[in-house]
């Protein structure tokens, strides 16, 4: 590992890890390096993660129904490694807690909603994930729900009323918006009512893969104008339109063009380990190194690099969570 690298505050915005590890499905055991999947604590540490963001992803066939109860079961699945392995993961949910991360201390858990389905319709259920250290709402996943349509919703409506009090409220408690999966429409309505700045978590240029995921120019200028950050992202058909090229190289130049165009302060990395298959260079946690010898190899400056690893992300988080223990506030 590069000492840069290692050295560097590196945070990843999205993985659905959490997912793998449920009783009774894959059953990873997130303590050790496994023989399959993409991240575990043993990898965080090989690649020098120092903060992951955990989606909880109910599940395509669970959106509709079961969707709060799946998010429960992934939060569990975090809090159970949290009191396992206490030396090696802690979870972040204020500020503060960001700021007590250090290159070798324990990697820092951020608890992510990807899809608002889990939140059934209330915005009580908001305030008790958030009780429960919920610090990130993606609105949607793909299809239409009761806050926004998805990328696959069919339409090209923006929030509902319930959608956008769900972005009011994720801005008065400290919750990151993530617009990952959202529509046109939507993303514009969430630049329009948010006051604090917003993400992508996981999602690259259309300039260069046309995957009706990534974004246009204009999205990654607007997204950059409100102070918020792209997580440029791993997944093969968001790199190049024939996804099975994809390698490290096409990541290295959708972070190029997306700096370019949003600014070196508004890019980031969102690698969506255990969603996806990865580019055989991408696919484990202890590859991320490779992703620093990248930009070195591109001629990036060191400061530029930081930011790009972490620093921007950390930037977005320490302003908008919590200053300081939310327990009570919310
Ligand atoms: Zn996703």
């Amino acid at each position: 590992m590069h000492p840069l690298h290692h050295d560097a505050f590196v945070f990843d915005a999205h993985c659905d890890t959490l997912g793998q590890a449920l009783p009774g499905l894959l059953r990873r055991d997130l303590r050790e390096w496994g023989a399959f999947g993409h991240l575990d604590l043993p990898r965080l540490a090989a690649g020098g993660i120092n903060c992951q963001v955990f989606a909880c992803f109910p599940g395509e066939s669970r959106l509709n129904a079961g969707a709060t109860s799946a998010a429960l079961q992934r939060l569990e699945v975090l809090y159970e490694l949290l009191a396992q392995a206490p030396d090696c993961i802690t979870l972040v949910q204020t500020a503060a807690d960001l700021d007590r991360l250090t290159p070798d201390g324990p990697v820092g858990a951020l608890l992510g909603l990807e899809g608002a389905e889990a939140l059934d319709g209330t915005l009580a259920l908001l305030h008790t994930f958030f009780r429960l250290g919920v610090r990130v709402l993606g609105l949607s996943w793909n299809p239409r729900n009761a806050a926004c349509d998805g990328v696959d919703g069919g339409g090209d409506f923006g929030l509902t009323l319930y959608g956008r009090e769900l972005v009011q409220a994720c801005n008065q408690l400290g919750v990151v918006l993530d617009v990952s999966h959202l529509n046109a429409a939507g993303i514009k309505d969430v630049l329009a009512i948010s006051k604090q700045p917003i993400m992508a978590s996981h999602s690259n240029a259309r300039a260069l893969c046309g995957n009706r995921r990534n974004l246009t120019d204009s999205q990654l200028v607007a997204i950059a104008a409100q102070g918020g950050v792209i997580g440029a992202t791993f997944v093969p058909d968001f790199l190049v339109d024939n996804g099975e090229e994809a390698s490290i190289g096409h990541l290295l130049a959708h972070i190029d063009y997306m700096v370019d165009v949003a600014g070196i302060d508004h890019v980031g990395l969102g690698s969506d380990f255990d969603g996806w298959t990865l580019p055989e260079d991408l696919d484990s946690g202890e590859k991320y190194p490779r992703i620093t010898d990248g930009l070195l190899a591109y001629g990036y400056p060191e400061d530029a690099i930081r930011k790009i690893l972490g620093e921007n992300f950390r930037r977005v988080f320490h302003q908008v969570l919590p200053p300081g223990h939310p327990i009570g506030d919310a």
